[in-house]
């Protein structure tokens, strides 16, 4: 069954590049143009990844991560920001508001999905390990 993703992004050019590139892969795409949208998503509907972008107007990124990964109905869902932060200790401010990773921006095209699906693995090797034990 295909894969099930979010994109959170203010920007509508960007939104639209990252979901034409997603569902060349066949992936589902659902988006949301902010954070306080993205959120309500989230919960209505089953998800596979989210990618969210982190300035935003509003509910920005860090709000989005913050408020998800307290969630316990939500928290699992690999959350991966697309940031065109690059000063030190930003990339450190993401993971610290629960981002499980980040993608920078501008965004390579010809890499972009495959980045996207090194993020989607990870839960089932996190359950593998788990049921090893
Ligand atoms: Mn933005």
């Amino acid at each position: 069954m295909a894969k099930r993703i979010l994109v959170i992004e203010d920007n509508p050019a960007n939104l639209e590049l990252l979901t034409l590139l997603l569902e060349a892969f066949h992936y589902v795409v659902l988006t949301a143009g902010g954070g306080a949208e993205g959120i309500e998503v989230v919960r209505r509907e089953k998800l596979d990844l989210i990618i969210c972008d982190v300035q935003m107007p509003g509910v920005d990124g860090y709000e989005v991560a913050r408020r998800l990964k307290k969630d316990p109905m939500l928290h699992r869902i690999p959350l991966v920001a697309v940031t065109a932060l690059a000063m030190v200790g930003d990339r450190e401010k993401v993971l610290a508001a629960g981002f499980d990773g980040y993608i920078d921006k501008p965004i390579v095209p010809e890499k972009f999905v495959q980045q996207v699906e090194a993020f989607m693995e990870k839960p089932e090797e996190k359950l593998g390990k788990t049921m090893q034990r």
